[in-house]
């Protein structure tokens, strides 16, 4: 970082992208990865690359961070709701394959809604709070309808399913490295692919898709200025540098908040799957009770001073959205009234 001032390699031009892209395909085990301005840019342009036009529509789980939605929106896209499981807290298989027997069609390979005629173009998985979906079950069904698979991993830096990194299932995933996530550049995010073409097409779209030339500004698309900062991708390779201390020290909390919660009645701490390796970016316990209870656990943990927070409000209740095509939700509306997430920050597991 101290280098990007230094020199005045601070903004669109620098070293330090190049480095990071490569630092980050090594860690999350893909051929490559294009830095970008923030995680919704890295999921619209995955978006839009996974052939997503305007008046399709795009799966997503109701339980996520709104940002899902708003890339398939910014695609004048269709998002539309699925239910998530409750021991990955993402989309489930078996009820999306269900659902899709019951409305979609194939039609000369291409997944139709039966209901609204339009073309299903798109699943986005999202690795809840860094906990991997079942991504073999969703390839699965994805492969059976004939839908690309792209992974919102925005929170599950350093998450594996199996013996693989996540994000490196779907054709293209977006990664974030907003201040909140498991590490930070400030603000920043990341497309991974293990498509060469793919990855070119990422890097021109994201920035202003200008043709190489040493001095014309011919541009052959409209592009995007989504690029990351070079002094944002050297506090990136800086961060990249202590992501298994890091993941070390989440482990080791949520270890600890899953023995001294083991013993208290009515609440539930959520672990990980046995065949995957979580980052625990953020903990979570479940609560027994509804929405009222929760609030008022919500409301005694603040007066402690605990800045606890409920999981977010499920995307197809947001006005924006509640016109939206939407599954049935039996187990999303379940969870939302019964997670509460607790503080998470890496220097509690020091
Ligand atoms: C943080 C987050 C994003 C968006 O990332 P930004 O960098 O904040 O744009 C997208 N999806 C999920 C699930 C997130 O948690």
């Amino acid at each position: 970082v101290k280098d990007c001032i230094d020199t005045g390699w601070v903004s669109s031009a620098g070293a330090y992208v190049d480095r990071f892209e490569q630092d980050l395909a090594v860690c999350c085990e893909v051929k490559h990865a294009v830095a970008v301005v923030n995680g919704t840019a890295a999921l619209h342009v995955s978006l839009l690359l996974a052939g997503v036009e305007s008046g399709d529509e795009v799966l997503l789980p109701a339980l996520t961070f709104v940002a899902t939605g708003n890339a398939v929106a910014y695609c004048s896209a269709i998002p539309h709701f699925v239910d998530c499981e409750q021991a990955t807290l993402g989309v489930s298989a078996d009820a999306l394959e269900q659902y899709l027997n019951e409305i979609a069609t194939l039609d000369g390979g291409v997944c139709r809604n039966r209901g609204t005629g339009r073309i299903i173009r798109s699943l986005i998985v999202m690795h809840t709070f860094g906990h991997p979906s079942d991504l073999p079950g969703l390839a699965r069904v994805c492969e059976k309808y004939n839908l690309v698979l792209i992974e919102d991993a925005a929170e599950a830096l350093g998450s594996r399913y199996g013996d693989r990194h996540v994000g490196s299932h779907g054709l293209l995933s977006a990664l974030s490295f907003n201040g909140n996530k498991i590490m930070t550049t400030g603000g920043g995010g990341a497309i991974l692919t293990d498509d060469a073409v793919l990855a070119e097409r990422a890097k021109h779209l994201t920035t202003t898709a200008k043709l190489k030339h040493p001095w014309r500004f011919d541009h052959d698309l409209i592009g995007f200025n989504y690029r990351l900062p070079n002094i944002n991708a050297a506090l990136g390779c800086a961060q990249l540098e202590q992501l298994p201390a890091f993941l070390e020290a989440k482990r080791n909390l949520a270890a600890r908040y899953r023995e001294r919660i083991a013993s208290i009645d009515g609440v539930t701490f959520f672990v990980e799957q046995p065949f995957v390796r979580s980052n625990y970016w953020l903990n979570v316990i479940l609560v027994d009770g509804d929405m009222t209870q929760r609030d008022t656990l919500i409301g005694a943990f603040h007066e402690s001073g605990l800045l606890v927070r409920p999981v977010w409000t499920l995307l197809n209740r947001l006005p924006m959205y509640m016109d939206c095509p939407c599954a049935p939700l039996p187990v999303a509306e379940r969870l939302e009234q019964q997670i509460i997430s607790l503080p998470s920050g890496v220097t509690l597991g020091g």
